[in-house]
């Protein structure tokens, strides 16, 4: 099976990292509370921030929060074993989209904790789905709402994986909402046994 693998959310915790900095930053460096959405993915929605605060933001703390997020608890031992259980595994992301240097940055990580697990990399990618239909993935695997509803839209199975505060949306015929690797261990595993029955 071809298993499609988003990356911030997913194989990295840096979406809460994220939600963390952005509040320090409105806390210590705003100095106010300009809150409208704290359910949303994007900060751009959480907060009522102007241009400059936005890039402001940026600048002070991607890099940081890329070089500095953990890995989502059990993904490396679950990737591992789906590998070892013969499906192909293809990492698709967005980051990379602005800047080339996230790519490289990423790479050296994964080098470092021997993690090089991925068949095949698909950088700066937003437009998931089409993708997926090109690699004819089978299951996708993404933790934000949009992008799996845009999924299912074209008919791609996904898995939600939803943290606390993220959106709840609706399964259906292609969504599946799951909340640890090990439950997505455990779905691809009855999926493929219900095949074979
Ligand atoms: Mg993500």
């Amino acid at each position: 099976m071809k298993i499609g693998v988003d990356l911030d959310g997913v194989i990295f915790d840096s979406e809460k990292l994220y939600r963390v900095c952005s509040e320090l930053y409105e806390v210590v460096d705003l100095k106010k509370n300009t809150i409208r959405d704290n359910k949303s993915r994007l900060f751009e929605e959480r907060y009522d921030w102007n241009e400059i605060e936005m890039q402001n933001f940026i600048d002070k703390y991607h890099e940081y929060v890329v070089r500095n997020a953990n890995f989502m608890p059990g993904v490396k031992e679950v990737l591992e074993k789906l590998k070892k259980d013969g499906n192909e595994l293809i990492l698709v992301t967005a980051r990379g989209q602005q800047e080339s240097k996230y790519i490289k940055i990423t790479e050296e990580i994964f080098k470092e904790n021997n993690f090089e697990i991925f068949d095949k990399y698909y950088w700066g990618i937003t437009a998931k789905a089409k993708i997926c239909k090109e690699e004819n993935i089978d299951i996708m695997i993404d933790d934000y709402n949009r992008n799996c509803e845009e999924l299912a839209k074209a008919k791609i199975k996904t898995i939600y994986l939803k943290d606390a505060p993220s959106y709840e949306i609706k399964d259906n015929e292609y969504i599946k909402t799951l909340y640890n690797w090990g439950e997505i261990y455990r779905f691809i595993k009855e999926g493929e046994q219900k095949c074979k029955e």
